[in-house]
């Protein structure tokens, strides 16, 4: 997708490793998060044992990864990352599961679309460090069982209600990951560009951080794309003046929604009369899949007060009629 404020990773976008940040102390924002990990880390250590399994949700680009791989590097343990559609059979999870070493943490990004089959060889694993395989077929068929090293599985996915109830009662920990302030988007744009050796005033820094959609992929992606247009006119400084025509140019707005955000709103204004209107019907008449739509529209839209759901749909706040510069209804049916 050419999304330029998608949060999903995009070719071209920083590559990971140079900014990533490698503490919990140096990971910005996410402080009620940030402090619980502290606790259960710092305990699990004590105890000298894995730390129970964590599940991370919310939106892309918020800092699942990220934390997963701070919270390995905090226990002094190796990181194995994969994700839920690369697991295609109960083998494939076998094999990770047996290669891993004494408090080791997996890391499944999109754990709800893991299938059915791997979802049932897991339960046993995170419950008890066993893997109970079924060997052959038919009448020869006979299970094995093996015993695991205690590991932690660090699950990711943007909403814990994609997953099933029985996975979902098997983490330990459930922690939330929310939109980012500007405030603090503008320290994960300046840290990013000390680290790029690249010069930019904390003015621009905000301006940047408040049309990012409170997103650090989106923040960053911005950064390299301004950092771009002052290569472009020569500049050895990103300007807030600079990084307003770049994201004028890039039709982003002083809010931080782009094309697809706005065409999403006035389609519920003038199509919808402010709504409610269901979400099949918004997604065939924007000809956008329902799931961008929940994943990466509506979260953000709603987190700012333009959108709500109710039970009977969607429905516009007088915000966005205000963003558009139409006339709201004269009285809103909510
Ligand atoms: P997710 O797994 O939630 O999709 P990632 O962990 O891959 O998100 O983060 C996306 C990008 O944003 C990465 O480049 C990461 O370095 C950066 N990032 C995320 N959160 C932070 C943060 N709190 N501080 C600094 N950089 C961050």
């Amino acid at each position: 997708e050419a999304r330029l404020l998608t949060p999903n990773p995009q070719e071209g976008d920083f590559s990971d490793k140079s900014l990533r940040p490698l503490s919990l102390e140096t990971f910005v924002g996410q402080e009620p998060l940030r402090r619980n990990l502290r606790v259960f880390i710092d305990s699990a250590k004590v105890r000298g044992e894995a730390l129970d399994h964590v599940l991370f949700f919310g939106s892309p680009g918020l800092g699942k990864t990220t934390l997963a791989q701070i919270v390995a590097q905090e226990l002094g343990v190796n990181f194995r990352i994969t994700s839920g559609p690369t697991i295609s059979r109960a083998g494939d999870l076998a094999a990770l599961l047996t290669n891993l070493q004494p408090r080791d943490v997996l890391f499944i990004d999109e754990i709800h679309r893991l299938n059915t089959a791997v979802e049932e060889i897991l339960y046993p694993a995170l419950e008890d460090f066993k893997l109970d395989l079924m060997i052959g077929e038919g009448p020869a068929a006979r299970s094995l069982r093996i015993d695991l090293q205690p590991f932690t599985l660090i699950g990711a996915t943007t909403r814990s209600g994609l997953l099933s109830a029985p996975l979902r009662d098997r983490f330990g920990v459930l922690l939330n990951l929310v939109f980012y302030t500007p405030l603090e988007l503008q320290r994960i744009l300046l840290q990013a560009a000390t680290k790029l050796d690249l010069s930019l005033p904390s003015e621009a820094a905000f301006e940047l951080a408040r049309r990012s959609r409170g997103t650090p992929r989106v923040a960053l992606r911005l950064l390299r794309r301004v950092r771009n247009f002052a290569v472009v006119q020569q500049s050895s400084c990103v300007e807030v003046a600079l990084v307003r025509q770049a994201l004028d140019h890039l039709d982003v707005d002083e809010v931080g929604l782009d094309a697809l955000d706005r065409r999403y709103l006035s389609h519920i204004a003038l199509y919808f009369l402010g709504g409610p209107v269901g979400i099949e019907t918004l997604a065939a008449a924007l000809a956008e899949e329902r799931e961008t739509l929940e994943e990466i529209v509506e979260p953000f839209l709603i987190q700012q007060g333009f959108l709500q759901r109710t039970s009977r749909g969607r429905v516009l706040s007088p915000k966005a009629y205000t963003h558009l510069g139409l006339p709201s209804p004269a009285s809103p049916e909510v």
